[in-house]
């Protein structure tokens, strides 16, 4: 007898418990509550926007769309090969940073095999593309403090564990642990692991050189450092990130990635974006008076917040007042969008991405209001 299933199920082991959860996008928001002005806070976007000298580089790169991009983006590699001293045999670029974590785990994960490890809570592509790529995810839970716990996260690897994943400075707290801390783990990996250090915030940390990794990942065999458009150059929307890998896995990965992935206009917009120094200084300039002026204001009025190298904040609302589940709702309806962290699994705790002064000024009033 033949059997006959449903044409149209999906591998079973490739459907999440729990999705992707996207911020609610600005339309949503106002046609839900009726509001004319959103202030969005919730997806660690730029502040500033998209910068004038980008938008005309788009604007001009936009008649050029009927044609392919060129593969391998090599007039991008060159630009950031120059921009960041990188050598071009290590550089890889995607269409943003999820095209690049999905392709190392598939690259160097064995279905049913290998594990991957991350902390808990972490960025949910990590598990979510692990699991699409049927690998084994694994999580260390950060200690109280938010801190890294390395002892444990190097305990849970054993010779399977083909990927580490490490965010810094942290999403959704904020931390970020020194560079030196970073070297030392590298060394402590089981063979055939490849520790790779997602950077999509570095722009924002202070100090800048005792945190970042990526100018000495060229002299590191077992690590890759990601970083992206989306944040610090105003991006998101066009889908671009890149990362130093070493040279053997680059040139695996520019074998396997889709050849136009990135597309035209993304690639004018990134080439802008990283000669366009002033916006960057603004967007810094921006982000650091505004995470100081809200992480000590929301201290004020009782708030628990996080010490934070991002462009955001993690706070825990005041013990007597709303919670925040309720405080992200009631923010909502007086259009403000922030992020509740229970997808996280943070359920007391919200994350404030830095806006623009005025923005900022708003959020801490309504919040004043809320806890009054
Ligand atoms: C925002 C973010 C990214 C960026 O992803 P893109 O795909 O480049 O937009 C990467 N990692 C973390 C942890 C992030 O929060």
């Amino acid at each position: 007898m033949k059997q006959f299933l449903p044409a149209d199920l999906p591998r079973p082991e490739l459907v999440p418990d729990k999705p992707y959860a996207a911020g609610l996008s600005v339309a949503e928001i106002k046609d839900r509550y009726g509001l004319d002005r959103i202030i969005k806070l919730a997806s660690n976007e730029n502040p500033l926007g998209l910068s004038e000298r980008t938008r005309q580089a788009i604007a001009a790169a936009a008649a050029n769309s009927f044609r392919y991009p060129r593969s391998g983006n090599p007039e991008l590699k060159r630009a950031l090969s120059q921009r960041y001293q990188l050598p071009e045999e290590n550089l890889v670029i995607g269409n943003g940073s999820d095209e690049i974590i999905d392709l190392l785990l598939r690259l160097k994960g064995r279905p049913g095999q290998s594990n991957v490890l991350a902390f808990r809570p972490c960025f949910s592509v990590y598990g979510l593309q692990s699991r699409v790529c049927g690998l084994e995810f694994r999580q260390v839970d950060l200690a109280a403090d938010f801190k890294f716990p390395w002892k444990d996260f190097v305990a849970a690897m054993d010779e399977n564990t083909c990927l580490a994943f490490v965010t810094t400075p942290d999403n959704p707290s904020g931390y970020c642990p020194s560079a030196n801390e970073l070297a030392a783990l590298a060394l402590d990996l089981p063979p055939g692991c490849l520790l790779v250090i997602d950077e999509a915030y570095m722009d924002f940390a202070r100090p800048y050189d005792q945190h970042q990794m990526l100018s000495r990942q060229p002299d590191l065999p077992n690590v890759a450092v990601m970083r992206t458009f989306s944040k610090s150059y105003g991006l998101a929307g066009l889908r671009l990130g890149f990362a130093s890998l070493p040279p053997e896995l680059a040139r695996a990965f520019w074998s396997i990635r889709l050849p136009f992935s990135v597309n035209v206009l993304a690639e004018q917009a990134g080439l802008t974006a990283l000669d366009d120094h002033e916006f960057l200084a603004q967007t810094l300039e921006t982000v650091w008076t505004g995470r100081d002026y809200l992480s000590r204001e929301l201290a004020d009025l009782g708030f628990e917040v996080w010490p934070s190298q991002a462009n955001f904040i993690m706070v825990r609302p005041p013990a007597k007042g709303p919670r925040a589940v309720e405080m992200f709702e009631l923010l909502l309806r007086r259009g403000l969008i922030v992020r509740h962290l229970k997808s996280f699994g943070l359920e007391d705790h919200l994350r404030i991405s830095i806006g623009r002064p005025e923005e900022n000024k708003i959020l801490v009033q309504t919040m004043a209001e809320l806890t009054a």
